[in-house]
């Protein structure tokens, strides 16, 4: 039987100290969801611990006490991964955000998980280098959320998603040992458990210390922004571009709402009349640069583009990108309230989806904005609703799960980089069939037997999705089989 939560606070508070334990109930609230407005709940307890060790201590009174933990970094995620639970202990890494070293000659940097993600680009760019991964949150989210998120951004088009980019971990699993995973050297012999542990939302341990690879600052950036007349057009010309084997940094596309939404928030001043913009940014050796952009330039104008700007310098590079790294804010300025949607198509099925989408908008009287990867298929309709709206918040969730079917119709997937968290672990069925969930039950089983590290988040559960529970009795078949072990 676990412990209620509260019976660990004096435990908590001689491992954390008495500032690093929350537990007035205003305080707790704080913590009560993430970037997800949509799901909260108040946490039993909040630590924040500022060690490895401490982690450990923490984690390890978790698993004897068996009371669940969930890990939190900055709180930016957009699938209420980091959703407390309301008789567990919320694990927040905000106080370990040193960065421990910066290595320019092995290009490597190992950082402390709560260290915010433009952090290690701050850190190495003195040295001429730079941490490619780069959510559009990357001021204020934590290299640690981006583990478990697997995160990407704009940029992961040529450079990869986080898991490109690590190399070692040091984790604390949830029986409270701390173990190492890789470290600075490129590849480790046996099973890929780094790989594994990236986008495991915090279901398979805590991360305590990161290790990244570093690149080296590219030798010249250059960006454009190009309007057309339709969304079609813009992504004619992202197909064009990509299949003229030009590689961009980052293809990023906004529609018409989208738009309107970051005009009004921060006045980007984007071409009038766009009913798309995309932004082209290439990068590398000078040469290849400048040469690579004004195919770039030509194959926009050659779908149709009616306006063409080009960044002279670094000024207006920011002013370019402004609109774009904003537009998820600035949604709020033309809705009461929206939701943030996050699923991946092949890029070559943009097109038809986005029609669908906009039919589904029609159809439903709900509005979607739509800003987005287009280079990476990775899609992100803002779907608008007015919360004071009897029903709208409904009617705009049933649009928005309309729109990961669409994904998943397409060769998709529900999540692109924002995670399954607790948000969208009831459609993980209608993407693995039964057989492939008890494998990855399995598998975090491995790790974490009592089920205490962040539950209900990522698998389906009964009590998280109102699924007949049913307690299985007897060895699994595939154990049965000898295809599994179950430890
Ligand atoms: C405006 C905005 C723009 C965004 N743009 C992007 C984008 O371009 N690309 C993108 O990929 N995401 C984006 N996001 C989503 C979000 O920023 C990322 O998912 C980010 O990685 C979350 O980091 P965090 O520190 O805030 O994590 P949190 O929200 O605190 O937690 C996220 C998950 O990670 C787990 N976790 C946190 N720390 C640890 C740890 N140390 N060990 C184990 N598990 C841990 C939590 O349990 C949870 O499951 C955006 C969010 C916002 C609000």
């Amino acid at each position: 039987m676990p412990q209620p939560v509260t019976a660990l606070i004096p435990r908590l508070r001689e491992i954390c100290g008495d500032d690093g334990v929350v537990t007035d109930p205003d305080r707790r609230r704080t913590y009560e969801s993430d970037g997800l407005t949509y799901h909260a709940g108040t946490p039993g307890v909040v630590v924040l611990p500022t060690a490895t060790e401490q982690v450990a201590a923490v984690v390890r009174l978790c698993a004897e006490s068996g009371v669940p933990f969930v890990p939190r970094g900055a709180g930016t995620g957009l699938s209420a991964g980091a959703l407390p639970h309301s008789q567990g202990v919320l694990i927040v890494t905000s106080r370990m955000r040193r960065i421990l070293e910066i290595d320019p000659a092995g290009e490597r940097a190992v950082v402390q998980p709560g260290v915010a993600n433009l952090d290690v680009t701050r850190a190495a760019a003195p040295h001429g280098y730079y941490y490619a991964p780069d959510p559009s949150s990357q001021q204020v989210c934590s290299v640690g959320g981006n583990i478990a998120e697997n995160s990407g951004g704009a940029h992961c088009l040529k450079y990869g998603f986080t898991v490109n980019h690590v190399t070692g971990l040091e984790i604390v699993t949830p029986q409270g040992e701390i173990v190492r995973l890789g470290g600075k050297a490129a590849d480790a012999p046996g099973y890929d458990l780094l790989g594994a542990f990236v986008g495991s939302e915090g279901t398979l341990g805590i991360t305590t210390e990161i290790t990244v690879r570093l690149l080296p600052a590219p030798q010249k950036v250059r960006t454009l922004l190009a309007a057309f007349g339709s969304m079609d057009a813009g992504g004619a010309a992202v197909s064009a571009i990509i299949s003229a084997g030009v590689l961009p940094a980052a293809v990023e596309m906004m529609d018409a709402l989208s738009i309107e939404a970051a005009e009004a928030a921060v006045a980007c001043d984007y071409p009038p009349g766009a009913a798309a913009v995309l932004i082209v940014e290439l990068d590398g050796p000078a040469s290849d640069v400048d040469a690579q952009f004004d195919h770039a330039t030509r194959l926009c104008r050659d779908a149709g583009a009616f306006e063409i700007r080009t960044a002279a310098d670094a000024g207006e590079r920011a002013r370019i990108w402004k609109g774009r790294k904003s537009a998820f804010a600035a949604v709020g300025r033309i809705s009461p309230a929206y939701i943030v949607q996050d699923g991946v198509v092949p890029r070559t099925a943009l097109p038809e989806v986005l029609r669908r989408i906009a039919e589904l908008s029609a159809e439903s009287g709900i509005r979607v904005a739509n800003v987005f990867h287009a280079g990476d298929g990775n899609l992100h309709p803002l779907v608008l609703f007015d919360d004071a709206a009897r029903g709208a918040a409904d009617t705009a969730a049933d649009v928005s799960g309309r729109i990961l079917d669409l994904c998943i119709e397409h060769g998709g997937s529900i999540t692109g980089e924002h995670g399954v968290g607790a948000d969208k672990a009831c459609q993980m069925p209608e993407m693995f069939s039964p057989a492939d969930l008890e494998t990855m039950n399995l598998f975090r089983s491995a790790f974490d037997p009592g089920g205490i590290a962040n539950p209900d988040k990522l698998l389906p559960t009964p009590r998280l999705c109102g699924e007949r529970p049913g307690v299985r009795t007897g060895v699994h078949p595939l154990v049965a089989e000898g295809a599994a072990e179950q430890f």
